[in-house]
C-alpha cells in the first residue's frame, strides 16, 4: 500500500449503500480518500491485523506444510489489501477460501474457529 490516505471533507462525502456483514442497511455518507479515491469502511466491522488470522490458523487441525502455504497466500493478500477500506467480514471470506484451497477442512469447521 503506497497511499497514506487523505480524507475528504464533510461536504464532499458520497452517499453509498451501507453494508454490515453482508446485509444492506440503506444509504450513508462515506468519506473517501482524495488521493486514491478509495472509500473508507465506516462500519464498526473493522479489519483485523494479519496476526489475528495467523492465531486462528495455529488452532486449526492442519499440517505445518499446509500452515506455511496458507500463511504465504495470506501475506500476499495483506500486501495489496487495504485495512482502510476492507471489513473483517470480507477478510473472513478470504481467509476461509484460502484455508479451503490448501486443506480439506469444511467451511463450518473454519468458521467455528473464527
Ligand atoms: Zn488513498
Amino acid at each position: 500500500m503506497s497511499c497514506d490516505h487523505k480524507l475528504c471533507g464533510n461536504i464532499q462525502k458520497v452517499w453509498l449503500p451501507y453494508e454490515f456483514r453482508g446485509h444492506l442497511k440503506g444509504l450513508k455518507s462515506h468519506p473517501y480518500c482524495l488521493k486514491c479515491g478509495v472509500i473508507k469502511n465506516i462500519s464498526s466491522d473493522r479489519a483485523r491485523p494479519l496476526g489475528y488470522y495467523m492465531n486462528i490458523l495455529s488452532r486449526l487441525p492442519i499440517t505445518k506444510v499446509q500452515t506455511r502455504l496458507i500463511a504465504k497466500d495470506m501475506e500476499e493478500f495483506w500486501d495489496f489489501e487495504d485495512i482502510f477500506s476492507i471489513t473483517s467480514f470480507l477478510q473472513e471470506q478470504i481467509f476461509i477460501n484460502i484455508v479451503k484451497k490448501y486443506s480439506s477442512l469444511s467451511e463450518h469447521t473454519i468458521k467455528g474457529a473464527l
